[in-house]
């Protein structure tokens, strides 16, 4: 299910911050109480700010929000080497994994897109998938409006960890 709303952005928040409690979730479906996106929002414009992309100048921030309630953020961090540069959503996951955190309730991505949200790659898509399918991705506008998705529709009929262990052909030596 697709929901659009408009909130406005504080920019009060201080990054990667554990967020206290559960006051952040409402309870029943596990969304994200207006509060705890508006923050979400926040830490992902922030992040934004730390964008390294003197290539595309197009910079792309993401805050992820993980089941024990912390934060992780991430900017894209491009390279001279152009395939060796690293999304924002991307780098906000490896964060978390690094800290030992795998569980992923929702992650926000912001851009500097007036007119569109900000749609994750392919790639970022696979990455997401790799830590579940139902978990929300909010692709945000600079003012703060934002499509709601989840990992499934983002990617749908998706290739996970759990297919390599599915029923399948017995091959001897990878032939
Ligand atoms: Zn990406």
């Amino acid at each position: 299910m697709l929901v659009l709303l408009l909130l406005q952005s504080d920019g009060q928040h201080d990054l990667c911050r554990i967020v206290e409690g559960r006051e952040g979730l409402l309870p029943g479906e596990g969304a994200l109480s207006e509060d705890m996106l508006k923050k979400m929002i926040s830490e992902a414009d922030k992040v934004k700010t730390h964008a390294y992309c003197p290539y595309s100048q197009f910079r792309v921030g993401a805050a992820l929000l993980t089941t024990d309630h912390h934060i992780y953020t991430g900017c894209n961090v491009e390279n001279a080497c152009n395939n060796l540069g690293v999304c924002a959503e991307r780098n906000a996951m490896a964060k978390a994994v690094s800290e030992g955190c795998r569980s992923f309730r929702a992650i926000v991505i912001s851009s500097d897109l007036c007119e569109q949200f900000i749609s994750p790659c392919g790639g970022c898509r696979q990455f997401m998938r790799e830590f579940g399918a139902n978990w929300d991705v909010y692709l945000t506008k600079p003012d703060s409006s934002y499509l709601k998705m989840t990992v499934d529709e983002l990617l749908p009929i998706s290739f996970g960890p759990e297919d390599l262990s599915m029923k399948k052909l017995q091959i001897q030596n990878g032939h």
